[in-house]
Formats: structure tokens, C-alpha cells, sequence
């Protein structure tokens, strides 16, 4: 029998939701700086696309703490600080240079895949703990994640790494 200060996957569901959620509302400050920054109007288009999208997935999470019965509260989440942190220093260190748009999609694809490593684990997990519409609403924003850092791929190849070498 599990004690009642035994901690379980709903409060390790419920932690990882506050982390993402957190990690978007980061996501959305950070979008619009990469997007002023971009040299190439291909990127400059991309970043603003997916900040439209990526509010929301903010909504989305929104639907999930609303599900679940909690407030939607963020924890902070220093891995997204961090990656957004690197992509500040591409900015400010290749200000001016033909490498700067190449850095900008190695940053972006940085949050991306952060961004996708949780919510195929917490597709998994709402699966786990027979939450239907949660599991709808991560994979969702998940394609949207996937479909994202497949654009910023074809971008580097076809203009911005050629540029910059
Ligand atoms: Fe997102
Ligand atoms: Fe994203």
C-alpha cells in the first residue's frame, strides 16, 4: 500500500505540466526577439507562425489543468531558461554576421526539441493515467512542435547554412 506522503504519477503529471507550461509562457516573450533578430524573411515569417501557435499551446495546457481540476500555475523550468539563454547570446554575439540566421535555427531547434521530449512524455503519462481529451490535446500541440523543427531544417538547408558558409 502506498503511504499517503508516497508521491505518484498524477504529481509527477502534475509537476511536468506546471514545467511545460512555464516553458511556453517563456516561449512566447522569447518568439518575438527571435523574429526581429532574423535576417532571412523565410525565418522571420517562421518565428512569427509559431508564435501564433505557440499561444496556443498555452491555451491547450490551460485545458489541461482545467481537466484535471488544478489552477495552471507555472514552476519555473530552468532548461528552457538556459536554451533561451544561448539563443541570446547567438543574438548579441553574431549581431551583424552571415552566421547569425544559422544560429538563430540551431537555437529555436534547441527549444523545439525540448518542447517535443515533453510532450511525448506526457501524452504517454495521460495515456497511463486514462486521460482521453489530455492526450488529444498534447499530441496536438505535439505535431505542431514536430512540424516546426522539420520547417526550421528546410530552411537551414535551403538559405540560411549556405549563406553562412
Ligand atoms: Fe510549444
Ligand atoms: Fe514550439
Amino acid at each position: 500500500m502506498a503511504t499517503s506522503n508516497e508521491k505518484t504519477l498524477d504529481d509527477l503529471f502534475l509537476d511536468t505540466l506546471k514545467d511545460i507550461y512555464y516553458a511556453e509562457k517563456q516561449i512566447v516573450k522569447a518568439l518575438p526577439k527571435m523574429a526581429k533578430a532574423a535576417q532571412s524573411a523565410e525565418l522571420k515569417a517562421g518565428f512569427e507562425q509559431h508564435l501564433v501557435e505557440t499561444e496556443g499551446h498555452v491555451e491547450r495546457l490551460e485545458q489541461v489543468f482545467e481537466l484535471i481540476g488544478k489552477p495552471a500555475r507555472g514552476k519555473t523550468c530552468d532548461a528552457i531558461l538556459g536554451i533561451i539563454e544561448e539563443g541570446k547570446s547567438i543574438m548579441d554575439d553574431f549581431k551583424g554576421t552571415v552566421a547569425l540566421d544559422a544560429g538563430l535555427v540551431a537555437a529555436a531547434q534547441a527549444v523545439e526539441h525540448y518542447e517535443i521530449a515533453r510532450y511525448g512524455t506526457l501524452k504517454t503519462w495521460a495515456e497511463q493515467l486514462g486521460l482521453s481529451e489530455a492526450v488529444t490535446l498534447f499530441d496536438a500541440t505535439l505535431q505542431e512542435e514536430v512540424a516546426t523543427d522539420q520547417k526550421l531544417s528546410d530552411v537551414a538547408e535551403t538559405a540560411v547554412n549556405a549563406k553562412a558558409a
